[in-house]
């Protein structure tokens, strides 16, 4: 009741371009912009990453089989590219929180993954950089993603410990290292549970790697879902 009053004298606009919205969380223009970015066509089994050519279909890239990753599987809903980009930057770093809800629908509308999990944990911020950002952009897309696929969220029980250096810089080697050992994990929080690891973007992957490693030795099942990837990682 209260949102149709709201709908008549606020009407709702798309929260990318800020057209006026008849449906959806945001208006068909943008969506058909985000869906030029969409991972389609065979990719990694393990990790998602997508393959240039489309003749071996799916099987494991080089890097899955010649080393286990630490979590179950990893998908992308998009490549990190265009309005993607643009979309991902103005949610994480220009105050945009109301992109959370649709962008996590889109994740779990673009990526399908094996099994139900028993909880959605975020890819944590360390307090110094949360106090800095205001939030945690990963907890906002875990938080709208719980409501549409009926898991808990946790975003207690695996916390950054260490304030890291900012990864835009650094190579994939350094990202490896400035991360290593950065997160903790409750391991009765997790011990033998199916996990849901969400965050926006996968880059170079060591993040989500790192917060996989903690988690499993935690005794967790992780299965890790972001909006985007790069196109090569
Ligand atoms: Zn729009
Ligand atoms: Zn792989």
């Amino acid at each position: 009741m209260l949102n149709a009053l709201l709908d008549i004298f606020v009407p709702p606009v798309c929260p990318l371009c800020e057209e006026a919205l008849r449906k959806g969380a945001l208006c068909g223009d943008c969506l058909d912009l985000f869906a030029r970015e969409k991972i389609i066509g065979p990719a990694c089994t393990v990790c998602g990453e997508p393959f240039a050519s489309g003749a071996g279909g799916e099987h494991r890239c080089g890097r899955c089989a010649s080393v286990d990753p630490p979590f179950t599987a990893a998908r992308s809903a998009f490549l990190y590219e265009g309005t993607v980009r643009d979309a991902v930057h103005s949610f994480k770093y220009g105050g945009k929180v109301t992109l959370g809800a649709p962008l996590a629908r889109l994740i779990c509308e673009g990526t399908t993954l094996p099994e139900r999990p028993d909880l959605v944990v975020p890819v944590p911020l360390h307090s110094d950089r949360l106090k800095s950002r205001g939030y945690n952009q990963s907890l906002l897309l875990a938080r709208a993603a719980s409501r549409i696929i009926s898991a808990p969220v946790d975003c207690l029980h695996l916390k950054k410990t260490r304030l890291t250096a900012d990864q835009i810089d650094l190579s994939a080697k350094e990202r490896e290292d400035n991360v290593r050992g950065a997160f903790e994990a409750d391991g009765a929080a997790f011990k033998d549970k199916t996990v849901l690891l969400i965050d926006d973007v996968l880059t170079t992957g060591s993040t989500v790697r790192e917060c996989s490693k903690t988690l499993s030795k935690a005794g967790a099942r992780v299965f890790v879902a972001t909006l985007a990837r790069a196109a090569s990682v």
